[in-house]
């Protein structure tokens, strides 16, 4: 199967987990191999609809995938071939655990880091929570 067909499917088999939640449609990637590598084109695009930094949602991604990935321009590149259904759902969560405001469910969030804690601001509710995850 190709890059191209992979993603087709994911998209088939993915459920719209964002259509409960919130209206927001979280970002699929787009991307292809290279050689042993894989190359997600719009990373940066990514990070940017979700207002976080591409590093930190790399380094999220790439510490979840047990693969080393770098950012290259707009893309990030992945030491191992990943079916995209994957990184995919790892963003999601991603985005689930520092994007996404956990009373309202709303994207429009802060991430700041106090005292080596993540914590979430909603700017659409004023929630603050703090993130389980350690990165
Ligand atoms: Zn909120």
């Amino acid at each position: 199967m190709d890059y191209e067909a992979m993603l087709d499917r994911a998209k088939e088999i993915l459920p719209d987990e964002t259509a409960e939640s919130s209206r927001f449609e979280l970002p699929k990637v787009k991307g292809h191999l290279e050689g042993p590598r894989t190359v997600i084109n719009n990373w940066v695009q990514i990070a940017h609809a979700l207002a976080r930094k591409p590093e930190h949602m790399l380094k999220y991604v790439q510490k979840e995938l047990a693969t080393p990935g770098e950012i290259l321009k707009d893309s990030a590149v992945f030491g191992s071939k990943l079916p995209a259904a994957k990184i995919n759902e790892k963003i999601s969560q991603y985005a689930d655990e520092f994007v996404f405001c956990k009373t309202c469910g709303k994207p429009e969030t802060k991430l700041t880091k106090e005292a080596g804690v993540y914590f979430i601001t909603c700017q659409a509710c004023g929630a603050k929570n703090s993130v389980q995850s350690r990165i």
